[in-house]
């Protein structure tokens, strides 16, 4: 496959904004800058940030053994997902293949940038991909696949022989959505970037690593993909405090590794629980921090939460979820008082 022919043409032929900060590189020692029409006065912050990232996307390849080269940050995955689109998929003539019930944001994007979503829903009642009605559906305009494993609402990871099936056989980008890869037994799709020139991995500070208020998303690709996201994206996307803020964190990953575990047993502690409420007529398995349940009446049992001061996600709505609660994984106190207002319902 050749990864050229899938780029927009308009996007092959950018030439990146040069930003004061790109055209000057060198250490900051010593030098008056005047070349950015900045508030010269310090604050912290009265600088541009870094736009390549460098000392961020150095600590991020160190921890996940992937070159800098093959990292493009962005302000949330939400940024990335939209690059992305942007990147391969020409506004009223490509598509994407979504597999629903799945993460909103994809269509959503899709729909901002003018851009076809396919939907192939997942099986029942395992909710893996259906490869042979995902390459049948798909057209020659497919140009992302996405994929979320393990995935948002249902929980699951995906079987790793559908992945490297589609991986081998869509003609097309397959986007690997790992925002909760930290909490599964699972293996990352990381260390198989160099043997798939079509594998895009995205991650996020915002479920596991608690810096959902930062907004850092994390894009994994080979460098021909990221140099031209690089081209295509606002130059100071991350902005200062943010870079701040995750450097300080990524250094020490005690505490989040930490934090995991005890979500992890919290998770098996609120599934046994679940298992002994009447109205819970299903625990669907679950590879991430939240479980997916099925329940008598939605729309009830999440009004009654609501009464009693629990905000949960109600995914009803959703294809294949009928019924069904989404519930993230608290802190013991939190899943304490959960489970005993449960009972009592
Ligand atoms: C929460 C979530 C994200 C994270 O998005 P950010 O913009 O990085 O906060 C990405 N994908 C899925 C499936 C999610 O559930």
């Amino acid at each position: 496959m050749n990864i050229q022919d899938l780029i927009r043409p308009s996007i092959k032929a950018i030439k990146p904004y040069s930003s004061a900060r790109d055209e000057f590189k060198g250490s900051k020692d010593n030098l008056i800058f005047l070349d950015a029409n900045e508030n010269p006065y310090d604050n912290g912050v009265n600088r541009y940030p870094d736009p390549q990232q460098s000392e961020l996307k150095a600590l991020i390849s160190k921890i996940k053994d992937v070159p800098s080269e093959c990292i493009l940050l962005g302000n949330g995955s939400d940024e990335v997902l939209d690059l992305l689109i942007r990147m391969f998929c020409e506004p009223t003539k490509d598509n994407i293949l979504i597999l629903p019930p799945t993460y909103g944001m994809y269509e959503v994007l899709a729909n901002v940038n003018a851009v076809e979503t396919i939907k192939i829903n997942l099986s029942e009642p395992m909710f893996q991909p259906k490869p042979t009605s995902i390459l049948d559906d798909a057209t020659i305009n497919s140009k992302l696949l996405f994929l979320c494993s393990p995935n948002n609402p249902t929980g699951n990871c995906f079987e790793t022989s559908t992945i490297a099936f589609l991986l081998d056989n869509f003609k097309g980008i397959v986007v690997i959505d790992e925002a909760y890869i930290d909490f599964s037994k699972q293996e990352s799709w990381l260390n198989q970037l160099s043997k798939y020139p079509n594998l895009v991995v995205t991650q996020t500070l915002s479920k596991a690593y608690g810096m959902a208020g930062i907004r850092l998303g994390i894009c994994y690709a080979s460098a021909e993909i990221i140099s031209v996201l690089n081209k295509i994206k606002p130059p100071y996307n991350i902005n200062e405090l943010t870079q701040i803020k995750a450097i300080e964190s990524l250094g020490d990953l005690t505490l989040v590794n930490n934090q995991i575990s005890c979500l992890l047993e919290e998770k098996d502690a609120l599934i046994k629980a679940f298992d002994e409420v009447y109205f819970i007529e299903k625990i669907f398995p679950s590879d991430a921090n939240f479980v997916m349940v099925k329940v008598d009446d939605a729309n009830t049992r999440y009004q009654q939460l609501i009464d009693n001061g629990i905000v949960i996600r109600n995914r009803t709505s959703q294809p294949l979820c009928d019924n069904c609660l989404r519930f993230t994984i608290g802190t013991k106190q939190e899943n304490d008082i959960l489970i005993k207002i449960l009972k009592t319902l």
